[in-house]
């Protein structure tokens, strides 16, 4: 079994599409189930319906899987989780205060050191545990020896005992924090394997040791992908507008090529441009690149470009507010100089507006209108032009600046020979 596990705090970030498309296509190589795991136990961060928008976005993405999960409806077997630990005395009570915890932090700063918890309140006698009235904390024991992760893009990495600590599994109000709600989780649905982003490799050893104390033996696979990093080099983040997938939508990429792009990028696939359906047969997690890989929203461009190119004529006019194939033909010609169904729209749309004509223009413009209006239907360009030029008596750039104008609503663009044969059936709408 496979997870997503999306946090509903805020606009699905690519990288977490990435992950979920990953997780997608190993679940299918793999023949095993993926299931959506909300983790919604953070009241405060959670943001209403944007459990409801991811996965709106999964299903727009082609992403299936068998299950949803809220993650606040196992807080109960956490809690009985954090319980067992403590019996078995593999978890422990902790009275330091935060302010007094913060203190130690602070020192350890000053001396340069990384902070780690002291495990004061490890041998605390259970008497002087149970008459204690304070708020508590429960904390896992730090691990007796290194702990050695195998993950599938990074390697061994292997983790001392001081670096995963004497951690808090239990707030004092009770919750779960993520380590221990996620470890549990995982457990719980009998994960096989976790592909998800680089942040959480330093979580990883936590939530082994977790499962580990509670006596659950199965081996978790990981793979931890590479950050995604913005044109300075930084990490993509909120501020990044590329980072969010509904502004990626929202521009005119489609749903294809944003997931063909983001399985390209730190990957060796045997062609640039494929659909999710044929990554399944050769994608490898083993050929993901260890480093991070960088955002190029203009090969994006390209790769969306070439998505379009693919779509029957009838499919690329509804991206353009049409459902017929002329005008899906037309818009194939304006991709040469667009790039996104936004782009295409602002060329598209125009055509069949009210017309703003520059002053210079203006006379020949109301002349020609005229003309064409009276016209008979021609259905080659040739024809229609040497008879409007005849009947206007226009001619050079008076005759053609005109034209253009009337039928496309702007001054450059394809030539008007070859679009004319997908706007010849709408001419009556398009000269009004
Ligand atoms: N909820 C975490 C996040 O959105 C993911 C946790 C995980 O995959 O283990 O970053």
């Amino acid at each position: 079994m496979l997870r997503f596990a999306p946090s509903p705090t805020g606009d699905m970030h690519i990288g977490d599409l990435r992950v979920a498309i990953f997780n997608y296509i190993v679940s299918k190589q793999r023949n095993e189930d993926l299931i959506v795991r909300i983790e919604d136990i953070d009241k405060e961060k959670n943001i209403e319906g944007k459990d409801e928008e991811i996965l709106a976005l999964l299903s727009l993405f082609g992403i299936e899987y068998t299950q949803v999960i809220y993650q606040s409806e196992n807080v109960r077997y956490h809690s009985a989780m954090a319980l067992q630990l403590i019996h078995e005395k593999k978890a422990f009570s902790c009275f330091c205060s935060p302010e007094w915890l913060e203190k130690k932090r602070e020192e350890s700063k000053e001396n340069k050191k990384a902070y780690r918890y002291d495990d004061a309140c490890r041998n605390l006698p259970d008497e002087l545990v149970i008459d204690n009235m304070n708020s508590f904390t429960i904390r896992i024991n730090r691990p007796d020896e290194t702990l050695l992760i195998k993950d599938l893009i990074k390697g061994d990495v292997s983790f001392e005992p001081d670096a995963v600590d004497s951690f808090i599994i239990m707030r004092q109000d009770k919750t779960p924090t993520y380590n221990f709600a996620c470890a549990v989780d995982d457990m719980l649905s009998d994960i096989s394997l976790v592909i998800r982003d680089e942040d959480h490799m330093s979580n990883t050893p936590k939530q082994a040791l977790i499962r580990t104390s509670l006596g659950y033996d199965k081996k978790i696979e990981y793979a931890h992908l590479p950050i995604i990093l913005n044109d300075s080099g930084k990490k993509m983040s909120k501020r990044d507008d590329a980072s969010s997938v509904k502004w990626l939508l929202e521009e005119g990429f489609l749903p294809a090529a944003i997931a063909n792009y983001l399985i390209l990028i730190g990957n060796k696939p045997p062609k640039e441009i494929f659909t999710m359906n044929e990554a399944i047969e050769w994608f490898d997690l083993d050929k993901i690149s260890k480093s991070p890989v960088r955002f190029d929203i203009d090969m994006l461009r390209h790769v969306n470009k070439e998505h379009l190119q693919n779509l029957d004529a009838k499919e690329l006019s509804r991206y353009v507010g049409f459902a017929d194939k002329d005008i899906g033909e037309l818009a194939r010609i304006y991709l040469e100089e667009a790039g996104t169904t936004k782009e295409l729209k602002s060329k598209i749309v125009p055509i069949f507006a009210d017309k703003e004509i520059p002053e210079e223009f203006a006379g020949a413009a109301k002349t020609m209108a005229q003309t064409i209006k009276n016209a008979p239907y021609f259905d080659e360009y040739d024809d229609f032009k040497k008879y409007v030029m005849n009947e206007s008596g226009l001619k050079g750039k008076n005759f053609f600046k005109p034209l253009r104008l009337l039928l496309t609503g702007v001054q450059h663009g394809p030539d008007i020979a070859d679009i004319y044969k997908y706007l010849k059936n709408y001419i009556g709408e398009i000269v009004k």
